[in-house]
């Protein structure tokens, strides 16, 4: 029997109206778990416990909040081999990429139990004699989450934590086709003394969940991670009745590889940060921006190392890139692949189903050569299928960096000083890396991105109480 994943509303498991189930990408015939459904009666339960909840949690302690962060961050720390076990299972990144999510996952914790105690206001002088004034935070109320499927525990656990840090109440919304981690992660949150309401776990679809949050008036503010079309239908509902918002869409990240860059290096940023984690990363480099001198050499070693890569079971000792999430998913993949073809881009490498053992939804890593206009150097694929752009110079690779309507992030790969300052200073990115993947981030600062990318306040670190507080100004006469 599959375990049944209940939602989790004003500290009590609850049944959904149908069940759900959730599929392991690498294996068709195993059933992860089956999940209660919840609809829209089960959203306006759940907000209206979190809009309970919210004076008293408000007005708790920081160090209450520390020590429930604190020991929601260790047992994810304690428990993240087998979380990491299960995120595999249910979202198909490697074992040893699952391990290492479940790890940040309760790093996270950690840090932001810390940040509950930092939170700082300032006092100032007054311009007129005898006003004092203070300015503070306060937390901004009900705080609506809505996650991607991709980073399963990292992302809720970027939005959860600074959440509860600075004394909102959550409702949390994980995607469909990864119940079982939100339900873990649900689980871990209820037994750390969080009172009821404060803390709440719905599953069940965007349309009728993640609308019903969006539009409900007791929701004061929503953090949403996914897609460019999603996130823009809910920067109108949210623009309407003006609640506060935070998106965090796609990417289309280039990597820029200098003649003069260590080309072993390059080849290695450009591997992990395309294909790795199977390409479903937004900060992935779908984009290389290869100059003239070093192209064909670049290209070349790339493809032997492709070629090397192990296909395969997510849990599999050994295994490089696991499957694609779903089959929609790589269905979305293929198309490209022909897109690809279709528009003249070169094919160098790649792109083949792949059967194993176990029925997945496995593909080998895709490489083409391409032109700045074609659709596969333009639009987000989110899987393993990358593009080599040529350039002429470092000033062209720039311009071809920047020739894009996203702006997450963008990396560089050179031994000049000079370039590299001047990278860091004119790409119209939020994130911007030399000599690293364009994927692979930090917890502790801050997360996001420019254009089409991002909309809203910075996560992560402690800019993300930019989107978790509101100021408040208060003057004294005395
Ligand atoms: P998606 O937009 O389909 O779904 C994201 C979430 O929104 C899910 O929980 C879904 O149920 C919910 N949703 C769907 N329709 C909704 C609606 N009408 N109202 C409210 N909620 C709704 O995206 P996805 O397929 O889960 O994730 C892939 C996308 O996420 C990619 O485009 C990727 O680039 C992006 N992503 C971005 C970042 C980032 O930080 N920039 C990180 C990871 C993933």
């Amino acid at each position: 029997m599959a375990q049944l994943f209940k939602n989790y509303i004003n500290g009590r498991w609850e049944n959904g109206v149908t069940t759900g189930v959730s599929e392991n990408p690498s294996d068709l015939d195993d059933v992860v778990g089956e999940y209660a459904r919840a609809d829209s009666n089960h959203t306006e339960a759940a907000i209206r416990a979190a809009a309970s909840a919210c004076d008293a949690w408000a007005h708790t302690t920081p160090q209450r909040r520390a020590d429930v962060l604190d020991q929601i961050g260790s047992e994810v720390l304690v428990r993240k081999e087998e979380l990491g076990q299960l995120l595999a299972r249910e979202e198909g990144k490697t074992l040893p990429e699952a391990v290492a999510e479940a790890g940040r996952a309760g790093n996270i914790f950690k840090y932001f139990a810390g940040e509950s105690l930092r939170s700082a206001g300032e006092r100032l002088a007054s311009v007129r004699p005898g006003v004092d004034v203070e300015v503070s935070r306060e937390p901004v109320g009900v705080v609506g989450i809505i996650a991607p499927w991709n980073f399963p525990l990292a992302i809720p656990a970027w939005k959860i934590a600074p959440a509860l840090a600075h004394g909102n109440c959550v409702v949390f919304k994980p995607a469909e086709l990864v119940p079982g981690c939100g339900w873990a992660l649900a689980d871990i949150i209820s037994r750390a003394g969080v009172p009821a309401g404060v803390f709440n776990l719905l599953m069940g679809s965007g349309r009728q969940v993640g609308q019903a949050m969006v539009d409900s008036p007791l929701v004061d503010a929503i953090s949403f991670t996914g897609s460019v079309a999603t996130g823009e239908q809910i920067l109108r509902a949210t623009a309407a009745r003006r609640a506060k918002v935070q998106l965090e869409m796609g990417g289309k990240n280039p990597l820029i590889v200098l003649a003069d860059a260590d080309l072993e290096q390059a080849v290695e940023c450009a591997l992990q940060g395309s294909f790795f984690s199977t390409g479903q990363r937004c900060t992935a480099s779908s984009r290389l921006i290869v100059e003239a001198g070093v192209h064909d050499r670049f290209v070349a070693r790339l493809r032997e190392r492709m070629l090397a890569l192990r296909v395969g079971h997510a849990l599999t000792r050994g295994t490089d890139i696991g499957p694609v999430v779903n089959r929609s998913q790589l269905e979305q993949n293929q198309s490209y692949i022909e897109i690809g073809r279709n528009e003249g881009a070169e094919h160098v490498v790649g792109g083949d189903l792949l059967s194993r053992e176990t029925r997945g939804h496995f593909m080998s890593p895709a490489l083409f050569l391409a032109q700045p206009q074609h659709r596969i150097a333009r639009e987000e694929i989110f899987g393993p299928v990358a593009c080599v752009l040529k350039a002429d110079s470092y000033e062209h690779a720039l311009t071809l960096a920047n020739d894009t309507p996203f702006g997450l992030c963008a990396g560089l790969c050179t031994t000049s000083l000079k370039h590299a300052t001047h990278f860091k200073r004119n790409a119209k990115v939020g994130m911007a890396m030399v000599n690293l993947p364009t994927a692979g981030v930090d917890y502790h600062v801050p997360f996001g991105g420019r254009k089409g990318s991002s909309h809203g306040p910075r996560e992560q670190g402690r800019y993300a109480a930019e989107f978790y507080t509101t100021v408040k100004t208060a003057y004294t006469f005395a």
